[in-house]
């Protein structure tokens, strides 16, 4: 069984990114500018952000931090959203989700410029996604497939599980990973809390990318004998620990990994590759701006 570790492979396309962004600033431009809305106080997406930040400074990026109370209405955030589309200083941005209850998220995602949606959320690159044309790929199935590709997984004509059917993650991986392309070239199944037996399909996938937010919810008996699992799940579980809490993912490591080609570990896998993933969609970003001035 070979880890897939993300936290290296991060590591090694940061410092990529960090590269080009020195060649950039060398010709005398300012280098790209991320900007991040935080609406509330929840712990896990404060922590999001900060890590967000703190690999902008890695790859030496402007960074800024708007943050904002829960009791911000949707008209003042739609504002917020709106100064950011126009405002030349900055190449990209995110609103980090969830929003609170009275904030119609979907409202809020088509309000952000396509050109800034480093995300990947708009119906506009949602589509460019679909039809195979360039735009900004969201950023964890991007991760996912950057981690395949540096680790020269097989994937033409395998069979692929994908558990889970969200807009974020689940239902963009199956439209990648269906590609005429590689990473790509999978026949793709997609399970969701609807899927009877999905043990069923489990056992007959060649990799499987679980994302349903279930800690340990894939179990050995639901693999067959050298799959590639890619575990993307995050749920923090109270746990006597400093913080409170630890971090589990969607598949039961100790039972799954013996029979597996590859895995990703939690933490270390997924979540490092999805945050440089948005570092590379903000350098896009700023490439495209540059390259229209
Ligand atoms: P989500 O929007 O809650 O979607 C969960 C999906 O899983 C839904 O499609 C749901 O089915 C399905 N599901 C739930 N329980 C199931 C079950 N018992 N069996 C089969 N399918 C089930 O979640 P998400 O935003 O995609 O995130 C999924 C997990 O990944 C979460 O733990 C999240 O924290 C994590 N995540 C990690 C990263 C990272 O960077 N590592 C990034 C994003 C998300 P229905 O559609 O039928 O409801």
């Amino acid at each position: 069984m070979i880890l897939l570790n993300g936290k290296e492979t991060a590591e090694a396309v940061k410092r990529e990114i960090a590269e080009e962004v020195a060649r950039m600033t060398s010709r005398g431009e300012r280098p790209p500018h991320l900007a991040a809305v935080l609406v509330g106080d929840d712990g896990a997406s404060k922590t999001y952000v900060a890590n967000k930040e703190k690999a902008c400074k890695a790859v030496g990026f402007n960074s800024t931090v708007l943050t904002f109370p829960d009791t911000i209405s949707e008209a003042e955030l739609l504002s917020v959203i709106d100064g950011l589309n126009n405002n030349d200083e900055v190449d990209g941005f995110i609103v980090q989700l969830p929003l609170p209850k009275h904030i119609d998220e979907n409202k809020v995602i088509n309000a952000v410029s396509p050109e800034k949606d480093v995300d990947g959320f708009h119906p506009v690159n949602v589509g460019r996604m679909s039809l195979g044309e360039d735009g900004f790929l969201p950023a964890t199935p991007f991760g996912i497939l950057t981690l395949l590709e540096r680790y020269k997984i097989d994937t033409y004509g395998k069979h692929c599980v994908i558990m889970g059917r969200s807009n974020i993650v689940g239902r963009p991986m199956a439209n990648l990973l269906s590609r005429k392309s590689y990473p790509g070239d999978c026949t793709v199944t997609v399970c969701h809390s609807h899927t009877r037996n999905i043990e069923e399909y489990t056992r007959s996938a060649d990799i499987i990318i679980a994302a349903i937010g279930v800690p340990e919810f894939l179990k050995g008996d639901m693999v067959k004998e050298g799959a590639v699992v890619i575990d993307v799940g995050i749920t923090r579980v109270p746990a006597d620990t400093p913080k409170g809490y630890r971090i589990l993912g969607d598949v039961e490591f100790s039972s799954v990994a013996p029979k597996c080609s590859y895995i990703t570990p939690v933490p270390g896998g997924v979540g490092p590759m999805t945050i440089v993933s948005l570092m590379y969609n903000t350098f896009k970003a700023r490439e495209l701006k540059l390259k229209k001035q």
